[in-house]
């Protein structure tokens, strides 16, 4: 059976109520995912669920840079830089279509939060603990060479630069290319599917009480070991376990915006200051620059995160104080997305200044909850969460799983050997398309979004060859998404598999009435369904474009 399609919900659903699993995981965001394809790659008989989309919590909202995190030097947490910083390298290679080099200029202003001389040690101490070799390591620029690398910057306080390497990615592809290796590995994951409660054996947790959302059906999932990997839900579940005490979450929100590239035109990313202290990022991505992000205690509904006026107000202040000839305005926003860290509380100490380690809670009922963290370290914490159910399952029941070293696990999308493999693919890629009329912004999407399987997906256009070429591949990207994504509704489509709700709103407005009917079609909606899902839709455009 293909446990990638929606249209077998049914039947995934009997195989959840009807197995006893290893390991139930709660939560589909790049945490639980790494956890399930860590844990099922050793053998163990997984399941995930999320109650929403695959990474439609922070797992799709973050910078989406694949970093160690420059700014964690400066307080000296050079463990988590160090584990971060070689985690880098690592899912570079495991996916280096999706977790892409970029290389990042730091300028060096006057009043500036670095110096040129702690700059030079502290990049060179950067690239030595993240184990950076070659051309790639960092070197320092003059004020003229920053302008020439970035010549949209604030010149009368410009000192020097520094030019270092980073990784970008797609954090929802990320988090869906694990969900679809995590499922060949045998792992049985399902979104739409919300964990409401548990059920106790003698004081210990056994089974999941989940709900279908999409159908309302409740059953129970059982699970020798239950983790919650919940992101910012994770105290939500802890309090339902009855477990909340000692450390708590502190919540953050941070949003992005994003412009045309044509407005903030950038050839390298920038990692720059801004009035009040902090530091930002701009990002250049195919045909936009996006701006992020802001860091602010968090209170409000964790199920419904936007950015307001002021948020945007504070980044297009910041980014005209760095960059003053674009003059960005509220108009020049065409999108933005808002996510909220979910950071580990510490007494006294700001949201920025809050560590990004992650930590493991245990409760007295054996429920496991996984908090903090980051993207890129996403590997690492999901072995540390595997490690920790080996052991007990060896305790409990006299079984061991050998460990498996998922980095040598490609992930769907692969194989390339290396960059210069995905750059000659991109290429190959641009030869195909081209006759068709697509434009050159095509080739680098298709690649960088699905590896290898935009093949798969080329097969499918020809399908569509009644209707203009950027509908047809839009048809054939989410043909291949309902029967290899687990796509469900037209905001995965848009938001999580395709990244267009960010990063080409206006497309959205070209494809959506063929992408419905297809929708429509394909799960044979009625028309209220049709109507929810569409307004669903367009609320989330409206909110990524509007800010009261
Ligand atoms: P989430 O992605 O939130 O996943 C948790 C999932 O659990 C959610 O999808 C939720 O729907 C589901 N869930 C909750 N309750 C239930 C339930 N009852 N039943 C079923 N499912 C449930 N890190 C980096 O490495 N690089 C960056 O550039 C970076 N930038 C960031 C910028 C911002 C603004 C933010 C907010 C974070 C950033 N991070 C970055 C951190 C990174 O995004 C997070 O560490 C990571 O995405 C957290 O993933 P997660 O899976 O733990 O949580």
């Amino acid at each position: 059976m293909n446990f990638r399609s929606a249209l077998n919900r049914p039947q995934i659903i009997h195989t959840l109520e009807s197995t006893e699993f290893d390991l139930v995981i709660i939560g589909g965001g790049i945490t639980g995912a790494g956890i399930a394809l860590d844990a099922s790659s050793r053998g163990m008989k997984v399941a995930l669920i999320e109650k929403d989309d695959f990474a439609s919590g922070t797992s799709s909202k973050s910078t989406k840079l694949v970093h160690g995190g420059l700014r964690y030097l400066k307080q000296l947490e050079i463990a988590l830089v160090r584990e971060v910083g070689l985690e880098r390298a690592i899912v570079h290679k495991m996916a280096p279509h999706l977790v892409v080099s970029e290389k990042m200029v730091l300028p060096l202003v006057e009043g500036g939060t670095y110096g040129k001389l702690s700059t030079s040690f502290g990049l060179a101490l950067y690239d030595f603990l993240a184990g950076v070799e070659g051309e790639d390591k960092r070197i320092m620029l003059s004020a003229e060479e920053t302008l020439d690398k970035v010549p949209l910057l604030r010149n009368d306080i410009l000192r020097a630069g520094g030019f270092y390497a980073e990784y970008r990615t797609d954090d929802a592809r990320l988090t869906i290319e694990n969900i679809k290796t995590a499922i060949q590995q045998g792992a049985i994951c399902i979104n739409y599917v919300r964990a409401d409660d548990f059920v106790y054996e003698h004081g210990k947790m056994k089974a999941v009480v989940a709900k279908d959302v999409r159908s309302g059906q409740v059953f129970h999932i059982k699970g020798k070991f239950i983790v919650s990997a919940a992101g910012p839900w994770v105290d939500t579940l802890r309090k339902k376990d009855k477990s909340l005490e000692g450390k708590r979450l502190f919540l953050s929100k941070g949003v992005h915006i994003v412009v045309p590239h044509e407005r903030f035109p950038l050839e390298h990313s920038v990692y720059f200051d801004v009035p009040d202290g902090r530091m930002m990022f701009a990002i250049p991505r195919h045909r936009t620059t996006y701006i992020g992000t802001t860091d602010t205690p968090y209170q409000g509904d964790i199920n419904h995160v936007v950015g307001n006026k002021e948020d945007v107000d504070y980044l297009l202040k910041a980014t005209n104080s760095m960059f003053p000839a674009i003059n960005l305005t509220m108009e020049d926003v065409e999108s933005s997305w808002a996510g909220l860290r979910p950071l580990i509380h510490e007494e006294g100490k700001s949201a920025s200044e809050m560590s990004r380690k992650d930590e493991i809670f245990v409760s007295e009922t054996g429920f496991i909850s996984i908090a903090g963290g980051k993207l890129t370290g996403y590997r690492k914490m999901a072995e540390r969460i595997s490690n920790l159910v080996t052991k007990k399952y060896k305790r409990q029941y006299d079984k061991w799983f050998e460990d498996t070293d998922t980095s040598k696990i490609e992930l769907t999308g692969g194989p390339f050997k290396k960059a210069k493999s995905v750059r000659k693919y991109t290429q190959q890629i641009t030869e195909k398309i081209e006759p068709l009329g697509l434009s050159s912004y095509y080739a680098p999407y298709l690649v960088s979004n699905y590896g290898r399987q935009t093949e798969d997906i080329l097969a499918l256009v020809s399908q569509f060859s009644e209707d203009t070429i950027e509908v047809a591949i839009a048809r054939a990207e989410l043909r291949f998404g309902l029967e290899n994504e687990l796509i469900t509704t037209p905001l995965d489509f848009f938001a999580r598999r395709t990244g267009r709700l960010y990063f080409n709103l206006p497309s959205i407005k070209v494809v959506q009435s063929a992408v419905l009917k297809d929708f429509t079609d394909f799960f044979n909606w009625d028309s209220e369904i049709l109507q929810r899902e569409t307004e669903a839709l367009d609320q989330a455009v409206y909110e990524a474009s509007h800010f009261s």
